[in-house]
């Protein structure tokens, strides 16, 4: 039997979590309309909703909050974020914003003009969203192992070199304001990508005079899987690697709510003075002054502070170990996960667990509210019901590659005894998984649907 990785740190803080059954768990999900973004924290035992701004933060972290300086303009906290940046990112120029999104939207409502395309190696939903919102195509060119859940490969998040080329000759250079990466690649499973591969992405895109942004959300994680699974990198320093990282980029988008280790936050880097001038202007606008964006004074501290123990090794030893560890402990059960495990969370994958189901009937929703019933457990599903989209050109319903439930871990939040409990109800729902039904939508706003969706069951 596998066994758990040893935590480098102990616990200073406890915070209760409550326990309901299953039949108050069954009107609670009824009552939401079968979407566990509406239901309340208290009624969850374990949350695995997602792992962005629900990480510990570390004694240093809070000491830093009581020095937060809550001037409008200049706070020292924002030089000290700016002298983790340089050292980390190696950018010249950065702007802080209330979260990830916003530094999205700041960054292609400067750039993006209604037709133009942005290929990456696979968009994150808010990243898609906020380019298709300036009337601009997002557009995923992830290497074709990224997309099969059970094959083995060290950085299935890789960008598909040759598709990339070929992608900018049939669009044109004019029609692509930027290229993106995203490490580790979230919607594929949180999947790495490998150092030579971030290179001849940028040196593809730079041949043909476009920049690189790279969302870097959980770089911490990748430079981890790069020093590990890399042949030619092994043993380097991981900030030697995140270093090497950026210097392929022109700047990078990031959510301060995952390898940041904070609660709140992100910032846009980048290295062009021309770029900075008019993403201030933006930024004035929407997030505020250049110094804030957003942010209080100690949300920049923590930040600051949690972007450099996100690089600490034994860390993400522990981190990345305990993800595998639940992936294995999946796997002893006999449950179909997508392989291999990334970063930061396990996926089921629905097709696998529930093969009775076809994608119309949202079996990855199913699992969702399922494992909420059995076990408390919240989950969020990345398939159908947050990637599927309408053909333009037929009207008809174009189904995602992966129907997959994602169980997001939390940094340094839940004990790998906790791991265990997961591992037990998943298992036992998959005992009796011919006995769930699927799900139909009854209500759907018009972007990011997942969000405030509401279902029913079909009968069965
Ligand atoms: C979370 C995330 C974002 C958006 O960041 P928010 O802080 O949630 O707005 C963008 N890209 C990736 C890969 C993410 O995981």
């Amino acid at each position: 039997m596998i066994r758990p990785p040893i935590e480098p740190f102990r616990i200073k803080v406890v915070e209760p979590v409550r326990m309901t059954t299953e039949d108050e768990r069954r009107a609670i999900v009824a009552e939401v309309g079968y979407n566990l973004f509406r239901v309340r924290a208290r009624d969850i035992y374990i949350d695995l909703l997602t792992d962005s701004g629900t990480s510990a933060m570390s004694d240093w972290q809070w000491a830093g909050l009581m020095q937060g300086d809550e001037s409008y303009a200049g706070c020292r906290n924002f030089y000290h974020l700016e002298e983790a940046i340089k050292k980390i990112f190696g950018f010249p120029y950065f702007v802080p914003t209330h979260q990830g999104r916003a530094a999205e939207h700041v960054l292609f409502s400067t750039l993006l003009r209604p037709g133009d395309y942005v290929p990456s190696n696979m968009h994150f939903d808010t990243t898609h969203a906020n380019i298709e919102v300036q009337g601009a195509h997002a557009v995923d060119l992830v290497i074709p192992e990224g997309l099969d859940p059970q094959c083995e490969h060290p950085f299935k998040g890789n960008m598909d070199i040759g598709r990339l080329e070929n992608f900018i000759q049939e669009t044109g250079k004019e029609r692509i304001p930027l290229g993106m990466i995203t490490i580790t690649n979230n919607n594929g499973g949180g999947q790495p990508v490998s150092l030579q591969n971030i290179r001849q992405t940028g040196e593809v895109l730079h041949r043909h005079g476009i920049p690189l942004f790279i969302d870097a959300c959980r770089h911490a994680e990748n430079a981890y899987f790069i020093q590990q699974r890399e042949a030619a990198q092994s043993g380097r320093p991981l900030i030697e690697i995140a270093r090497e990282t950026f210097s392929y980029a022109d700047g990078c988008t990031m959510s301060a709510k995952k390898d940041g280790l904070a609660n709140i936050g992100g910032f846009l880097a980048m290295r062009s003075p021309e770029l900075y001038e008019r993403v201030c202007q933006r930024l004035i606008l929407v997030e505020g002054f250049t110094t804030y964006g957003g942010l209080a004074g100690r949300d920049l501290e923590a930040i600051a502070r949690g972007l450099q123990e996100a690089l600490d090794e034994r860390y993400l030893a522990y981190r990345t170990g305990q993800v595998r560890y639940l992936g294995a402990r999946l796997q002893e059960y006999g449950v179909p996960i997508l392989e291999p495990v990334g970063g930061h969370a396990v996926y089921l994958d629905a097709r696998r667990f529930l093969p009775h189901l076809p994608q119309s009937e949202l079996p990855a929703q199913s699992l969702v509210v399922e494992l909420y019933i059995a076990g408390s457990i919240r989950t969020v599903e990345i398939g159908t019901v947050m990637n599927a989209h309408e053909d333009p050109a037929t009207g008809e319903t174009v189904y995602p590659a992966l129907e997959l439930v994602r169980l997001a871990i939390p940094r340094r939040v839940y004990t790998n005894t906790q791991m265990d409990y997961i591992a037990e109800v998943v298992a036992q729902v998959y005992e009796r998984r011919e006995t769930l039904r699927g799900l139909r939508i009854v209500h759907e706003p018009e972007f990011l649907r997942h969000f405030t969706a509401r279902f029913a069951p079909l009968e069965g």
